[in-house]
């Protein structure tokens, strides 16, 4: 049952007592490789160091909007030299715009995300997108620079409408635990009612744990709940369902494929 994490926070010091047996138990579970988006400089090297010694972690450095005040211009050139010389990182993320917290700085925030999409353009890597209560924000930015290395919107939380612009740039939807809770209704739909090729999953781990497990942390493991969440919302066979969803995270990035 070969399922790809394609957003898992394993680098961050949550895991630093069991990380080593939970991707024991990846393995086991047939979750064959996860994604692990640095979210600030300093973690960057922490990320390129645990994605080179296990072959089945990949990672993705970028500038997490919600820690945008912790990050200057030498950031985005340290980002650029990262991307150019370490041909594994397979994407720039997280990045991109979060109004939904409190007293966020918006002009900085978008001064990062810019720069980022600009770098990966230069840098030819996919986007991987944290976006909230900023979906027509981010999607104008992305069309307005032309943008065509597509990419994925993480833990995907807009509207049908919102979804589509997406898709029509390219980008995929990234599901995760907020799809095993019964109040979201309105994602329910959106996986419901958009083509297949629209989605990929992922667990987010340490952060969204699944329905029933609140307040305790995630882990990767969950990514086969989530899988069986979302199959439930979907009219192909388990096994179509996990082929396409592989395959759509594939297409976006090559590098996955074994
Ligand atoms: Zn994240």
């Amino acid at each position: 049952m070969p399922l790809i994490d394609t957003h898992c926070h394993l680098d961050f010091p949550d895991f630093d007592e069991d990380r080593n047996q939970l991707l024991q138990n990846c393995r086991e579970l047939g979750i064959r490789q996860l994604i692990i988006p640095g979210v600030c400089q300093k973690d960057w090297q922490r990320v390129i160091n645990m994605a080179d010694n296990e072959s089945c972690l990949f990672p993705a450095l970028g500038i997490h909007p919600c820690f945008v005040e912790e990050h200057g211009e030498s950031s985005l050139e340290l980002l650029k030299s990262f991307l150019f010389n370490q041909p594994r990182v397979l994407a720039v993320g997280e990045t991109g715009l979060d109004f939904f917290i409190k007293d966020y700085n918006e002009s900085r925030q978008r001064f990062f995300f810019e720069q980022q999409v600009e770098t990966a353009k230069v840098a030819a890597r996919p986007l991987i997108l944290h976006v909230r209560k900023a979906h027509d924000q981010v999607s104008s930015t992305l069309k307005k620079t032309g943008f065509n290395h597509r990419g994925i919107v993480h833990c995907y939380s807009g509207s049908y409408q919102q979804a589509s612009r997406y898709l029509d740039l390219g980008f995929k939807l990234g599901i995760g635990g907020v799809i095993t809770y019964p109040r979201s209704t309105r994602l329910h739909k959106i996986v419901r009612d958009l083509p297949l090729d629209s989605f990929v999953l992922e667990t987010d781990a340490p952060d969204i744990p699944p329905f029933g497990k609140e307040k305790q942390r995630n882990s990767p493991e969950s990514l086969t709940r989530i899988f069986d969440s979302f199959t439930e919302f979907r009219k192909e066979s388990k096994s179509k369902v996990m082929d396409t969803l592989l395959d759509n995270t594939i297409s976006l990035f090559p590098e996955l494929k074994e």
